[in-house]
């Protein structure tokens, strides 16, 4: 027997940025959908006309997008269940609350504000256990409702909770069952005074009109749940498997918050974080594959991605791992790819290239010169973290005869014992302008220099020191060898001339 197509959604409210709390959500959903052969729909919950925005939701798309979170239905894609923004379902809304009013499972409640507040101290006082609303308006009849609506009173939209519901049990995927007592719930608000659904009414309206199956979501939303299925019941659409995964904390244990860094998905993107490896970080603050397998690529993600997997403790995040994630991918990434879609736009962006003017894009730069972007690649690749830190270590090969010195390296290695690095530099010139402008390769430069320390009689360090100091301005540049082929035999030789001048 097939089973029902797993149709999952991500619904973030506009009211902000796509925050890493809520891209996690989204990864699961992806991942669910992907896992299960479902689908992954999109939709924008802006019911909350003071705190969304357009802005906002570009936002979110951009950042979803850029997660590569494909979905399959929602905005920019349509479908069959759309439009998929809340405001513009508010038809689909009343509609609902309608039937439900006509089949007696909801009720206009005039009950004003101030009566509500009254009933609810009223309520303290004689310590009723039932703290909720007083079920006032809930045996008005209803033609005489209609009289009071139709003479201009306002009024709300209440569920009826049936009195005799029992326990509302959540058979939550991550959490197991969780049991709310039915008494608590009273008649909850479905529609505002304004006209406007509430949350847990319009949520539901869609989740089931869109055949949502499974709704993963943070468990800030788990004590929503019992509402929501008091909906599910009054509607007669069947109740979708919850699975509420856990907050993500921050290091120290405590709530995530600005204090902790980047909180949003496009500070992480602007910071230079690959897409791939922040959803691989991403999705293990919660889930396991196999309880320590730390590269999980995006699709092994969207293959083994499976619910009871998903840890009902709260993940705390973890900076240092997401950092050794990156490099992973950097440094396994091949040298083209790196250098088109890493080295070469962080290179542009600080203003290094094009060298050659008219080049404008990544791949057409590459092309100028596809060997050096290769080895520059090679060398730079496992020293990386973020994409940008490609920028102060490539700086140096792009100034010429004129490189930036470091002032501390320069006189470590070049002034503190000036004589002696005179005689090294003068000794690698020669070693060097034996090696052809044919033969200017990584491994013909060092086997030149090898010799050095034997002929001079001093240590390698103090050898080597003084000509990476001459050749990259400091001691901490990539491997020397490949950094002089990078360089070019002109502009080493120009260098250690200069080099030398510090040295008299
Ligand atoms: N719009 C809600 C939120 O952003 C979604 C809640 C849900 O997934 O049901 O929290």
């Amino acid at each position: 027997m097939s089973e029902k197509q797993v149709r999952v959604r991500f619904a973030p409210s506009p009211t902000g940025k796509l925050h890493i709390g809520g891209a996690r959500t989204a990864i699961y959903n992806w991942a669910f959908a992907r896992a299960n052969g479902g689908k992954f729909i999109l939709r924008i919950d802006d019911t909350d006309p003071t705190r969304s925005t357009e802005e906002n939701t570009q936002i979110i798309l951009r950042a979803m997008k850029w997660l590569g979170l494909d979905w399959d239905e929602g905005p920019d894609k349509g479908g069959d269940c759309g439009p998929y923004s809340q405001t513009e379902r508010l038809d689909l809304y009343r509609e609902a609350a309608n039937k439900l009013l006509a089949e007696g499972k909801a009720y206009p409640c005039f009950c004003t504000p101030e009566k509500l507040a009254e009933d609810k101290k009223a309520a303290e006082e004689r310590h009723d256990p039932f703290q909720g609303y007083q079920r006032t308006c809930r045996n008005i009849d209803p033609a005489e409702a209609q009289r009071r609506i139709d003479a201009g009173e306002p009024y709300t939209i209440r569920i009826k909770v049936p009195l005799d519901r029992g326990d509302v049990i959540v058979h939550d995927a991550v959490h197991g069952d969780v049991t709310f007592n039915a008494r608590e719930l009273d008649d909850f608000i479905i529609f505002r005074s304004d006209g406007t659904p509430t949350y847990n009414f319009a949520t539901v309206v869609d989740d089931a009109d869109m055949g949502i199956t499974h709704i993963i979501r943070g468990d800030d939303h788990l004590s929503n749940t019992p509402r929501q299925i008091m909906v599910y019941e009054a509607l007669g659409a069947p109740v979708p498997t919850f699975a509420h995964i856990s907050m993500i904390l921050g290091p120290d244990g405590k709530k995530l918050s600005k204090r902790h860094g980047a909180t949003s998905v496009e500070e992480y993107r602007d910071q230079g974080y690959l897409a791939d490896a922040f959803v691989n970080y991403l999705a293990l603050l919660g889930w396991s594959l196999d309880g320590e397998t730390t590269i999980v690529p995006r699709d092994v993600l969207a293959s083994q991605f499976s619910l009871d997997h998903v840890s009902k403790n709260p993940a705390k995040s973890d900076p240092e791992r997401l950092n050794w994630i990156n490099a992973t991918y950097l440094a396994n990434m091949d040298n083209q790819t790196f250098a088109q879609t890493v080295l070469i736009p962080e290179l542009v962006s600080a203003g290094l290239e094009p060298v050659q003017g008219n080049a404008t894009d990544a791949d057409e730069i590459y092309a100028t010169r596809p060997g050096w972007y290769d080895l520059l690649s090679e060398i730079l690749r496992p020293r990386t973290t973020v994409s940008p830190d490609v920028i102060e270590k490539s700086r140096f090969l792009y100034e010429g005869a004129n490189v930036t010195f470091d002032q501390k390296s320069v006189e470590k290695g070049l002034t503190k014992d000036a004589a002696q690095s005179a005689t090294v530099l003068t000794a690698a010139k020669t070693a060097l302008e034996g090696v052809s402008e044919e033969e200017w390769k990584a491994a013909a430069i060092d086997a030149a220099l090898e010799v050095l320390p034997e002929q001079l009689d001093l240590k390698k360090r103090v050898v080597f020191q003084s000509i990476r100091v001459a050749e990259c301005g400091n001691m901490v540049s990539p491997p020397l060898g490949e950094s002089m082929e990078l360089l070019g035999r002109e502009v080493c030789l120009a260098r250690l001339d200069r080099a030398m001048e510090l040295c008299k």
